[in-house]
C-alpha cells in the first residue's frame, strides 16, 4: 500500500536525522501533507497506526498530520490566491495560474521529544 511505504520512508528518514537516544525519546510527529500531495491524510494514519510499533521504540510516539491547502503565485502581479475547489486563478486579476507554491508537499515539519 501506498501510505505504508510513505510511513516506512517517513520513519527512516527519522532514524538517519537524529541520534539513537533522540529517537529513544521521540514522542510525537508533526508532518504536512499538501491537498494535491496524492496522500489521503486519513489513510497515511490508518497506515501508521497499522503499523503497531508496540514494543518498539517508537511505541509512544503520536502522529499528527496537517492537511495544507493548495497556493498558487501569479506569474503577472505576484499575487497569492489559496485554490478553492481546483480553480487555479489568481484573485486579484483573475489570470490563470499553475504556479504552485505550496499544496504537493509532504514534509516532517516538526518533532517532539520527551525530555
Ligand atoms: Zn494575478
Amino acid at each position: 500500500m501506498h501510505e505504508t511505504s510513505i510511513v516506512n520512508s517517513i520513519m527512516k528518514t527519522l532514524e538517519m536525522e537524529f541520534e539513537e537516544e533522540k529517537l529513544d525519546k521521540m514522542s510525537a510527529i508533526y508532518l504536512k501533507v499538501g491537498k494535491l500531495s496524492n496522500i489521503e491524510p486519513r489513510l497515511l494514519h490508518n497506515a501508521y497506526t497499522a503499523k503497531n510499533y508496540c514494543g518498539t521504540r517508537f511505541h509512544a510516539v503520536k502522529l499528527h498530520i496537517e492537511s495544507t491547502d493548495i497556493k498558487i503565485k501569479c506569474e503577472t502581479c505576484n499575487h497569492i490566491t489559496e485554490v478553492e475547489n481546483y480553480r487555479f486563478l489568481c484573485e486579484k486579476c483573475e489570470r490563470p495560474s499553475k504556479n504552485l507554491i505550496q499544496g504537493e508537499e509532504m514534509l516532517i515539519h516538526k518533532v517532539e521529544f520527551d525530555d
